[in-house]
């Protein structure tokens, strides 16, 4: 049977894993982009300082220029200040390291004299610089005489750096003039380069000034009149997706191993379940499919409207070679039996082990029942050559009971009762073959259930009656012995032959406490009859019980009855099945002194040299073969055949069922030790054979036929 594997842990463990992988990128994302804020906030910082710097720079740059004697006297007191300003600072304009433009300014506002990239220009500072001047202007004094800023020129942003020109020496300050001192005013126009390599610095790529709103990370810059006047920006370095590229290998490993692990997890898990669900469905000892199974598969078939045929096997003879060689060669030849029918069904069709020496197959498609029927052939063909187990050869049989379903027809319960019908009949019917169900069979099997319960009331009851059939010597027609026979006289049915509830009875085990009824109840009556042997019919299914020379031995010694004129009749069947058992209990048996009788012989296999391999003490030939030996030549040689046989192995022959005076004289003349038949006596009770044998009647009454 198929596992379905979605429906197994794989779609959760699929969830989880997938779940898993959101939780994480979800995490990652978050991580990132604190990561992102956190850098940006601190670039920003960074970025801060950087400006601070340059306007701190240049104020200083300015201060420094402007605190000086030489520039004070200069500005205040030389007339060669263009000179002296052209060579100290305007100069300077050209190379640009620190600025590109310098001016000095009256208190009043106006300019004296401005150098822009190395030349003098026009230049009004008022105009360029605009409010910022006032406003730094302003801020200027003895305590701080140097300032700084931010500021918005024609030529784009600046950093402005002011301070008052003034002496060292206290000695100077006369030359300061009563309105206020001039102003030093250094430019730097923060060109793309200059901003560029400022980022730089920072590890900041993309650094530029614009006014417009863009991308990455943005740093306001303000005046000092408080006036945002552009906008620094620089390209979010976004540290936090940086690391993530950087770690992506590893996550991706790391992933990889725990889907992995999962994936092996839910692998085991699976296996584990699959064999969970095999196990439920399948035979520990066969590992074939169980009846679970094949009634899934069956019904299955049946409900998609298939037409299905269902076969159901029982091994003949296992109980005896489980009982006797033990459960270890028991379960090899089950597990022999299985790898036979395995074969022998092939992959197509199912085939199961229905529990105990019990197995089905089933087919399916318009073809079911010609399939059915070709493997139950092939497979007692297989079965009709022996097993061999270790030093052991076995040989089993089989009876297989087939039932088939057409389109819906039924339910797969009945299916299998059907087939289960079948073989019981076909196991009445004489083992070795396969029966296809018919109601007949049905009604059969419904018969032998009430048979069963009421041969059951009959044990409670003790209702059975044994009646003796005198068997007489051919030479002198004395009684040498008598056999035992059943006769049950069933409440609501009358007389019962033995034929129709014995198989019920070994179907049912019940022959056990039957059988051992009757043979303590011949051995009782038989005390009577001095010098006459009793002879009781014993079923194969009592001698399958491994016990049965024992508890014989018990009620010989209870009844005190001499095991010597005790003699077993049993059917050839059971010596089929299982010659090595059947040689080991005859043996048994015979070791007790009790004589054993193979019974009708001549109507199935038994073959004359198969006769050797037992200990039997008499041969009964079948009224069968008494019957035609009068008739045919062939007939005649087998008997003729047998009974030297007999002879060369030391074995009483009995002729049964002889019922006329020319079978009697036949069987005399070939040379048969005993008769018996309704020629001479039907059964009776024990009395009427207590009369039979009273000294009186010496020769026998001869009945009418
Ligand atoms: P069986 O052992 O071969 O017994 C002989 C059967 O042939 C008896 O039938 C007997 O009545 C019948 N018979 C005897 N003489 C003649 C004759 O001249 N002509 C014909 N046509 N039949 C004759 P019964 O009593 O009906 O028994 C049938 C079978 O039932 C027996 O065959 C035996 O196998 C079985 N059986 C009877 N009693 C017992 C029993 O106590 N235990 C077991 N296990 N089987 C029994
Ligand atoms: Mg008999
Ligand atoms: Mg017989």
């Amino acid at each position: 049977m198929k596992f379905d594997f979605w429906r197994g842990p794989v779609a959760p463990i699929a969830a989880l894993v997938l779940l898993f992988l959101m939780v994480l990128g979800v995490s990652l994302h978050l991580t990132m982009r604190e990561a992102d804020a956190v850098h940006a906030e601190r670039s920003r910082l960074d970025m801060g300082s950087a400006v601070s710097a340059q306007i701190q720079q240049l104020a200083l740059i300015a201060d420094d220029n402007a605190y000086w004697d030489d520039a004070a006297k200069a500005v205040y007191q030389s007339p060669a200040l263009p000179s002296f300003f052209a060579t100290t600072w305007g100069s300077g304009t050209a190379e640009a390291p620190n600025y590109d433009a310098v001016a000095l300014v009256e208190p009043n506002g106006k300019t004296r004299l401005a150098y822009v990239n190395g030349k003098q220009v026009p230049l009004q500072m008022s105009e360029h610089l605009g409010a910022v001047l006032p406003a730094l202007q302003r801020r200027l004094s003895s305590v701080s005489p140097a300032i700084g800023g931010l500021v918005k020129t024609p030529n784009g942003i600046a950093v402005v750096g002011v301070a008052q020109v003034r002496p060292t020496t206290n000695a100077m300050r006369s030359i300061m003039p009563a309105n206020g001192a001039t102003m030093l005013v250094f430019l730097r126009t923060l060109s793309p380069a200059i901003v560029s390599e400022m980022g730089h610095r920072l590890i900041l790529n993309g650094a530029t000034i614009d006014a417009a709103k863009a991308n990455g990370i943005a740093l306001p810059l303000k005046d000092p009149t408080g006036r945002t006047i552009a906008n620094l920006r620089w390209q979010s370095p976004a540290p936090g997706l940086e690391a993530l590229k950087r770690s992506l290998p590893f996550i991706g490993i790391a992933v990889l191993v725990h889907i992995m692990l999962a994936l092996l997890i839910a692998k085991q898990g699976l296996s584990s379940l699959r064999d969970l669900a095999n196990q439920a469905l399948s035979d520990g000892l066969s590992g074939l499919p169980n009846r679970r199974a094949i009634r899934a598969r069956l019904q299955k078939a049946l409900s998609r409207g298939e037409k299905a045929t269902l076969a159901m096997i029982d091994l003949d003879g296992f109980k005896a070679i489980n009982d006797n060689y033990g459960h270890a060669t028991g379960d090899r030849l089950i597990k022999l039996a299985a790898e036979l029918l395995s074969e022998i069904v092939g992959d197509t069709d199912a085939v199961a082990r229905m529990g105990g020496d019990e197995f089905a197959f089933m087919t399916t498609g318009s073809e079911a029942a010609y399939k059915a029927e070709k493997i139950a052939r092939r497979f007692l063909e297989r079965l009709s050559q022996p097993f061999r187990i270790d030093e052991r050869t076995v040989l089993i049989g089989a009876s297989i009971g087939m039932a088939t379903a057409a389109r819906g027809e039924f339910e797969s319960g009945e299916l299998f009762r059907r087939a289960d019908v079948a073989m019981y009949a076909g196991k009445r019917a004489g083992k070795m073959r396969c029966a296809w169900y018919d109601d007949q069979m049905n009604a059969a099997q419904i018969a032998s259930h009430a048979i069963e319960m009421d041969l059951r009331d009959a044990i409670e009851a003790d209702a059975f009656e044994i009646v003796y059939q005198p068997v007489y010597a051919a030479g002198d027609q004395q009684i040498v012995s008598v056999e035992a026979l059943l006769r049950w006289n069933c409440p609501g049915r009358g007389e019962m032959p033995p034929e129709d509830f014995i198989p019920v009875a070994e179907e049912t085990g019940l022959i056990d406490r039957i059988g051992m009824v009757v043979l303590r109840r011949a051995c009782t009556d038989g005390l009577q009859w001095d010098n006459v042997r009793v002879a009781v019919n014993v079923s194969a299914a009592q001698l399958r019980n491994p016990a049965f020379s024992t508890q014989l031995a018990t009620m010989l010694e209870e009844v005190g009855f001499p095991a010597e004129r005790l003699e077993i009749e049993i059917t050839e069947t059971y010596l089929v099945y299982d010659p090595e058992t059947a040689a080991r209990v005859l043996a048994e048996v015979r070791a007790l002194g009790v004589g054993v009788a193979l019974d009708d012989f001549g109507t199935g296999y038994a073959s004359i040299g198969f006769l050797r391999k037992f200990a039997f003490s008499k041969l009964k030939l079948d009224r069968s073969l008494v019957a035609e030996a009068s008739e045919s030549e062939a007939a005649r040689t087998v008997v003729h055949a047998s009974i030297a046989v007999a002879r060369a192995l030391n074995m009483e022959v009995t002729a049964e069922g002889v019922e006329t005076a020319d079978q009697a004289a036949m069987m005399r003349i070939v040379g048969c030790d005993q008769l018996q038949g309704w020629l001479y006596a039907a059964a009776m009770d024990a009395s009427a054979i207590s009369a039979e044998i009273a000294p009186a009647s010496a020769v026998p009454r001869l009945r009418a036929v």
